[in-house]
């Protein structure tokens, strides 16, 4: 019976359902749907362990190319063993908000660390970078606000821009004419203006203009912000994107992730004394959920800091993508990303499997995560891959065909 009731449940076009149940109708319903179009997720268990090997619910272990732990530093034994102090001292959880009394110390000795990377007054670390968005945003532009958006900004930033109630303008993908024709049209109309794009495009591996962007923004009072999920740790010498593109002082909002190239948990913000006082004072994402974890903060703390001292681990994931598609005949990256649009989803995902089979870990992006037809593999280098992990990988990518 246990096992009829599982069977039904794995099945969304099952019609074993109660069908009086509206609710779970609606569910199956919509996930049939999203079947038919190959676009349902699913979670596999996965246990990660150092090198990038993972093993996917309990089977062989797989190399890892599709991760965000840029730097590997999620396994670092001197990360791991800051996350064990960390807890040993303060405890497992937080307690409460920051601004109740969830704010151990490690806090402000991690914000002044990320505020020294990034070159600004000062930090806020939020409980993660979707919860940063969320909250910074709507505290800065409202109703009669405008913000100016890159087409391709993460899901998140998407959010924070509704939450802002503000009118949102994009434009095309790292087109700089198109958002100066934009805040030509729209920015007189509105107070307050915010321009907002990602620093490096994790579907495409690209580097947003920062420096014409930044350079536009300033002549129509526009506030720049980046979002340096895939940045921080992996370019500008490990300082982002507005090392990276030359436009220092042009990005007064840096935004960010400590779950990336930093390899633990939470968002930031770095930017000038009173802005970051104020995201602390009226940002409900910020106010209003639990401090991290200390466990979380401590590693973060250690993995900058081996961020900071430790060039040629920073500067690895970059040079094994450029190996990698240079072999492979793609275009030369300047990022660890490396997309490999295939085109139907379909397809996409025999190309993952047939990875898969041959021992590694490359997940295909379908829509809507990505446009329609441009289903893709995105490989993702690591400082901790070994060389011959990326070698036996280009062999089997030439193998099956897969490249430029
Ligand atoms: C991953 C990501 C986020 C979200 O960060 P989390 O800390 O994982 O919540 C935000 N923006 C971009 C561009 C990202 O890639």
């Amino acid at each position: 019976m246990q096992q009829n009731v599982k069977a039904a449940m794995s099945s969304p076009d099952s019609q074993s359902v109660n069908p009086s149940d509206s609710l779970s109708d609606f569910a199956f319903g919509k996930l049939a749907a999203l079947e038919a179009r190959n676009q349902r997720r699913t979670l596999v268990d996965t246990a990660r362990s150092a090198a990038m090997a993972l093993s996917v619910n309990g089977g062989a272990p797989l190399i890892s190319f599709t991760d965000n732990d840029y730097l590997g530093l999620s396994t670092h034994p001197d990360v791991v063993l800051a996350a064990k102090a960390a807890a040993d001292e303060y405890g497992a959880g937080s307690g409460a908000s920051r601004l109740v009394t969830g704010n151990h110390p490690l806090y402000r000795t991690l914000e002044e660390k990320i505020a020294s990377i990034k070159g600004t007054e000062d930090a806020a670390v939020f409980g993660s970078g979707y919860l940063a968005n969320v909250g910074i945003i709507p505290t800065l532009v409202g109703k009669d606000d405008l913000i100016i958006a890159d087409e391709l900004v993460h899901t998140c930033i998407h959010a924070g821009m509704q939450l802002s109630r503000a009118t949102v303008k994009f434009f095309r993908h790292n087109d700089v004419a198109h958002a100066a024709e934009l805040l030509a049209k729209h920015r007189a109309a509105h107070s307050r203006c915010l321009m907002v794009v990602d620093g490096v495009y994790s579907m495409d591996g690209d580097i947003a203009p920062l420096k014409d962007l930044g350079l536009l923004a300033r002549d129509h009072d526009a506030w720049l912000m980046n979002d340096d999920a895939h940045a921080l740790g992996t370019i500008g010498g490990g300082r982002g994107s507005m090392y990276a593109t030359g436009a220092e002082g042009l990005v007064p909002l840096q935004m960010g992730t400590l779950s990336k190239a930093v390899g633990s948990y939470g968002g930031y913000l770095a930017a000038s004394k009173p802005v970051i006082d104020l995201i602390k004072t009226r940002a409900r994402s910020f106010i209003y959920t639990t401090g991290l974890p200390p466990a979380a903060v401590g590693a973060s703390l250690k993995a900058l800091e081996l961020i900071e001292t430790d060039a040629a681990m920073v500067a690895r994931p970059v040079k094994l993508a450029q190996v990698f598609a240079e072999v492979l005949g793609l275009p030369r990256p300047e990022t660890p990303i490396v997309p490999l649009v295939i085109g139907t989803e379909t397809d996409a995902l025999d190309a993952s499997e047939q990875l898969t089979r041959e021992g590694f870990k490359v997940i295909a992006f379908r829509p809507p995560t990505v446009p329609e037809g441009t289903s893709r593999l995105r490989f993702s280098f690591s400082a901790s891959h070994r060389d011959a992990d990326v070698a036996r990988l280009i062999e089997v990518c030439q193998k099956l065909g897969l490249g430029g």
